[in-house]
C-alpha cells in the first residue's frame, strides 16, 4: 500500500499555532474553530501585503514548533510497517532540512518527503501511484480524488463542504488508522 501525507494541519499541528501567531501580530482574538475558510486574508480582513509580512516573520517559528497533531505520530508508526508513506507538502523546497529535522525530532519515519512549493497535488499523488492520501485542503482533496485516489480528509473547521465518495472526512487519527487498516489490512 503506498500513503501520501500531507503535513501541515495533518502531522504538524500548525493550524493552532498560526492561529495562536496571527492573532498576536495583528492583535486580534479569533479562535480557531471561526477560521471557517483556507483564505486567512478574508478571517483576519488583511490584504496580500499584510499577509506576507506575517508568513515572512513566522516561517520559522511555524516550520520549527508547531506540536504534533493528536494521534498522527502513533498511526503513521504503525502504518510504516506495511506501508510506503510519502510526506507531500506545499512547503517551498528552502524549508527542506527544517522540514525533515521536525520529523526527525518526533521520530516519524518516511520513504520520500516531497515539498512542491505549491498547493496542487494532484500531479504528484498519481505519479507516486497513491492509494490513499491523507489530507487537510478541501480543495487538494477534491482534485485528487478527481484522479481516482481515495482521500481521508482530516476535518478541520476550514475544510466544511459537502463531500464526494472518494473522501472520507474523518475526525481523528484514530479513525484514519482505522479506516486504513481496515480498507487494506495493514
Ligand atoms: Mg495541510
Amino acid at each position: 500500500m503506498r500513503i501520501g501525507i500531507d503535513i501541515d494541519g495533518v502531522v504538524a499541528d500548525t493550524f493552532h499555532l498560526l492561529v495562536n501567531e496571527l492573532n498576536i501580530f495583528f492583535s486580534r482574538d479569533i479562535q480557531p474553530r471561526n477560521v471557517t475558510s483556507y483564505d486567512l486574508r478574508e478571517v483576519y480582513g488583511i490584504d496580500a501585503k499584510q499577509l506576507e509580512k506575517f508568513a515572512t516573520a513566522s516561517k520559522i517559528k511555524l516550520t520549527d514548533a508547531p506540536e504534533p497533531v493528536p494521534g498522527a505520530l502513533k498511526c503513521i508508526d504503525r502504518l510504516k510497517n506495511n506501508a510506503k508513506v510519502f510526506f507531500i507538502s506545499a512547503r517551498p523546497q528552502d524549508l527542506y532540512t527544517r522540514t525533515e529535522t521536525w520529523l526527525k525530532k518526533h521520530k516519524l519515519d518516511w520513504d520520500r518527503l516531497i515539498l512542491l512549493g505549491r498547493h496542487d497535488k494532484a500531479d504528484t499523488c498519481v505519479k507516486l501511484q497513491l492509494d490513499v492520501l491523507v489530507e487537510d485542503n478541501l480543495q487538494n482533496a477534491l482534485q485528487v480524488s478527481d484522479r481516482d485516489i481515495t482521500v481521508l480528509l482530516l476535518d478541520a473547521p476550514y475544510n466544511q463542504g459537502p463531500l464526494p465518495s472518494l473522501v472520507q472526512r474523518c475526525r481523528s487519527w484514530e479513525e484514519i488508522c482505522t479506516h486504513i487498516h481496515v480498507t487494506s489490512k495493514v
